[in-house]
């Protein structure tokens, strides 16, 4: 097998989000969830995103981890490699963005590449380095409440100038709109002084387009999911990529359904609310999990008499001072913790009963799921809101031989009724 693009992406829905985009431009995309082992048989694809749970842990593990993939990626056949991380740049002030591309950099032996977060499908634009979400500088735009990612700064060049060895520069959208060549000319002038890194305006598709066309004689592309619109043309332009591909179908699944909230997005707390009003909500509460209740168990014994009638929601998403006041009692990485194996035995009493459809709000909610449902890897199907597809897991799980249906939805995406929108158009 050889693959053409091999992604590394720094939490389990921002590498959903990647591989969403990739299949709708017509490359067959499968997701791992860390590098497969020698007993997975890997289908055939063009892409390959290797998803790892590193945004938020120790940057010498994120490193390792990251390098592992490229290492596995590049015995995949890749010689074209994209670090994805979050459209809302989500990092702590030590990285881990800024660390990790220079780790892969140095092993790719490259001296440059772009960081670009922008996806304006969803609203993400950067205008002059400054990072916008719809009409606010990002941080005013509730992720300066993030728990454990809070963005205070909308500056990308400081926030990623914080995290690097190397400087960082600009290549602002005025360029970005000449068209690619003058994109190409701006990265030889910022390497040609010492740059390592750019961020890139875009604000729109047309600038991802030629963004990415500029990229294609790049190693190492980092960004959102957004700056990857313009790859698959750069393979189908070499003949490498064929032109009618039908990359999105998947198996049926059905079964019952159930939702998992562990985000405390703003646009998650409203999708929840949205829920509530048509369907049962049990809520979980940092502050008893902390105390030893067993609200998972509770949780589960609620809900399963309920699913023959229909989906139910079982959350912890709260809003920013009920957040606060937990993870003051708690701290901020202990209290996430806690929900986070909370919902883990959860999806796994689940799906123990039966459910085959699952919606999870929240990237490390959907990574502590995703490993206690022993997944190795998704298939990725059609998209239900931007940057969030239905998927089907490949392979074994804990539960055995069992396939299910799986919605990852990273924070701040989706409409308001995601849920229910979701569960209507679930395999
Ligand atoms: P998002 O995609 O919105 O960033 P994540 O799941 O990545 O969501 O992150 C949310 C974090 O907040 C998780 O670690 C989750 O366990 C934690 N969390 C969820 N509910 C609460 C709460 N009520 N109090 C404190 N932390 C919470």
């Amino acid at each position: 097998m050889t693959i053409l693009l091999g992604c590394i992406a720094d939490d389990y829905t921002g590498a959903t989000d990647l591989a969403n985009t990739l299949v709708r431009q017509g490359m067959r995309t499968v997701q791992y969830f860390g590098p497969p082992g020698d007993d997975v048989v890997v289908p055939e694809a063009d892409a390959i995103v290797i998803a790892l749970k590193s945004r938020t842990n120790p940057v010498d593990e994120a490193i390792e981890q990251s390098l592992d993939a490229l290492n596995w990626l590049q015995g995949a056949g890749a010689a074209q490699f994209f670090f994805k991380y979050c459209s809302t740049f989500d990092s702590t002030p030590q990285g881990n963005i800024g660390p990790v591309t220079e780790a892969l950099l140095d092993a790719l032996d490259e001296d440059f590449t772009i960081a670009c977060p922008a996806f304006p499908e969803n609203g993400r634009t950067i205008c002059y380095g400054y990072l916008f979400v719809g009409d606010k500088l990002l941080s005013e735009s509730g992720m300066e409440n993030h728990p454990l990612t809070p963005m205070t700064d909308a500056s990308l060049v400081r926030v990623l100038d914080a995290q690097t060895r190397h400087p960082v520069g600009l290549v602002d959208h005025r360029t970005v709109a000449l068209g690619p060549d003058q994109v190409r000319d701006a990265f030889a002038a910022m390497r040609s002084t010492g740059h390592l890194h750019a961020i890139v305006d875009a604000l729109n598709d047309d600038d991802l387009l030629t963004i990415g066309t500029a990229c294609a004689d790049r190693k190492l592309i980092t960004g959102g999911s957004g700056v990857a619109l313009g790859l698959p043309e750069n393979f189908r332009r070499a003949g490498k990529l064929s032109t009618d591909t039908v990359a999105d179908q998947l198996p049926s699944m059905p079964g019952l359904s159930a939702v998992l909230s562990g985000s405390c997005s703003q646009a998650t707390l409203a999708q929840v609310k949205a829920m509530q009003r048509s369907r049962p909500s049990y809520q979980l509460d940092p502050l008893k999990l902390a105390a030893d209740e067993d609200q998972a168990g509770a949780a589960l014994a609620w809900a399963l008499p309920l699913l023959a009638d229909g989906p139910a929601l079982i959350y912890a998403s709260a809003a920013p001072d009920d957040v606060r006041a937990a993870q003051d009692k708690l701290g901020g990485q202990a209290a996430g913790a806690l929900v986070e194996a909370a919902m883990a035995k959860i999806a796994v009493g689940l799906v123990e009963a039966g459910v085959r459809r699952l919606v999870v709000a929240g990237g490390e909610t959907s990574g502590a799921v995703v490993q206690a449902l022993g997944v190795d890897g998704i298939r990725i199907g059609p998209q239900i809101d931007p940057g969030v597809p239905w998927t089907t897991t490949m392979g074994t799980t804990t539960i055995g031989r069992t396939e299910l249906a799986l919605a990852l939805k990273s924070g701040n995406f989706g409409v308001e009724d995601f849920f229910l929108k979701a569960l209507d158009c679930a395999p």
